[in-house]
C-alpha cells in the first residue's frame, strides 16, 4: 500500500472530489465472518486502515470489456482488498502507488441505476469490472445490495464476481434471479501465500465456505483461479482441484498472470523477504506457466469441473 504521508489526494482525478466520510479498518468484514462459526476471523494485525470516501456519479451501467455484451455496475472505486497483481489501476488508468489505500462509495449509485434499468437496453450486469462489490465497506453502505434488489425488480440479467463470503448475505436476492452467474476468485488454496499477495483479501477457507453456500442455494457457483499462484508450500494441482469441486464449484477459469510489466515490480515488493521470493521468476516463466495451467487443467478434468481458460 502507498503510505498515506506521500500521497496528495487533491491531485487525484477522483479522489479530489470525494467526501471523506472516515478513516476505517476492516471491521465490518469481521464483524461478518463472526457470525458464522466454522469461518475463522484473520488475526486484526494483518490489516491496515483505508480512507472511506462518498462521491455522487453522473451515471451507473458503463460499457463493459467482456467479449459478451453487457453493462458494467462498479458501486466503489477502489479496492481495500489490494491484491499484488490488480489489473483495475492498469485499465482504468489509476495511480497504483496508492491503490488500497482509499475507497470511494457511490452513494446514488442505486438513483442512478433505477432511472438507466429504464432508459438503457437490457443486458447482463457484470458487478464488478474495477472493485470487489462484497469488500468490507459494502456491509456497511450497502450500495451493491440496493442495486441488487433494483436488477431483481426488474428482472435483468446478473454477473457477480467476489473474493468475499459477504456475498451470502444477499443469497436472498440472489435467489430470486432467474438469470445469475456467481463466482469467487480462489487463485491459490495457500492461505499463507494469500496473506502475502493480497493481505486484506478474505482468507481462502472463507471463500470456499461462500462456494458451498452458493452451491447449496442451487446457484451453480463458479471459480475463477485466476491469476493462479505458483503451486506452493508442497501443494499439489490436484489439492487444488479437489478442494474447489469439494466446494461445490460447478466451473472454473483459469488464467495466467497478466499487465506484468507494472504488476511485477508491486509483486517483487510483497515478497521481499518472505519464502515467496521465486514467485517474481515464476509468474514471468512462461514455460513454467504452460507447465502449471496444463496440470491445474488436468487435475480439474479429474475432478470432474468443467475448465475454461482465459
Ligand atoms: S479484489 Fe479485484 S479489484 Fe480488488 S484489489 Fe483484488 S483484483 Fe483488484
Amino acid at each position: 500500500m502507498g503510505s498515506a504521508g506521500e500521497r496528495d489526494d487533491s491531485r487525484h482525478a477522483l479522489l479530489s472530489k470525494a467526501r471523506p466520510v472516515q478513516q476505517t479498518s476492516v471491521e465490518a468484514f469481521v464483524g461478518h465472518r463472526h457470525e458464522s462459526r466454522d469461518r475463522p476471523s484473520p488475526p486484526r494485525s494483518e490489516f491496515g486502515t483505508y480512507q472511506v470516501k462518498e462521491l455522487e456519479v453522473d451515471s451507473a451501467l458503463t460499457d463493459c470489456s467482456l467479449p459478451s455484451r453487457c453493462w458494467s455496475l462498479n458501486p466503489y472505486t477502489g479496492c481495500s482488498h489490494d491484491c499484488a497483481y490488480c489489473y483495475v489501476p492498469d485499465v482504468a488508468h489509476l495511480e497504483r502507488g496508492n491503490w488500497g489505500d482509499y475507497v470511494v462509495a457511490k452513494t446514488n449509485l442505486p438513483r442512478k441505476l433505477e432511472h438507466e434499468l429504464k432508459t438503457k437496453p437490457r443486458r447482463s450486469v457484470f458487478l464488478s469490472s474495477a472493485t470487489d462489490p462484497y469488500q468490507p465497506a459494502e456491509d456497511r453502505h450497502r450500495i451493491t445490495r440496493r442495486s441488487l434488489e433494483l436488477l431483481v425488480r426488474e428482472g435483468w440479467p446478473v454477473l457477480i464476481l467476489t473474493r468475499s463470503p459477504l456475498v451470502e448475505r444477499d443469497l436472498d436476492l440472489l435467489t430470486q434471479l432467474e438469470d445469475v452467474a456467481v463466482g469467487m476468485s480462489i487463485p491459490t488454496i495457500d492461505d499463507e501465500a494469500r496473506q502475502v499477495l493480497e493481505p486484506t483479501a478474505p482468507p481462502i477457507e472463507g471463500r470456499l465456505n461462500a462456494i458451498s453456500a452458493l452451491a447449496d442455494a442451487g446457484l451453480e457457483p463458479f471459480v475463477n483461479v485466476a491469476p493462479a499462484y505458483p503451486l506452493t508450500n508442497g501443494i499439489r494441482p490436484d489439492e487444488v482441484a479437489e478442494a474447489i469441486a469439494d466446494a461445490g464449484a460447478a466451473e472454473v477459469f483459469l488464467s495466467r498472470w497478466r499487465y506484468l510489466d507494472d504488476v511485477v515490480p508491486v509483486l517483487a515488493d510483497r515478497v521481499d523477504g518472505s519464502i515467496y521470493g521465486d514467485f517474481v521468476d515464476a509468474v514471468q516463466d512462461e514455460s513454467y506457466y504452460d507447465r502449471l495451467l496444463a496440470s491445474l487443467q488436468g487435475a480439474f478434468r479429474r475432478a470432474g469441473i468443467p475448465l475454461r481458460r482465459m
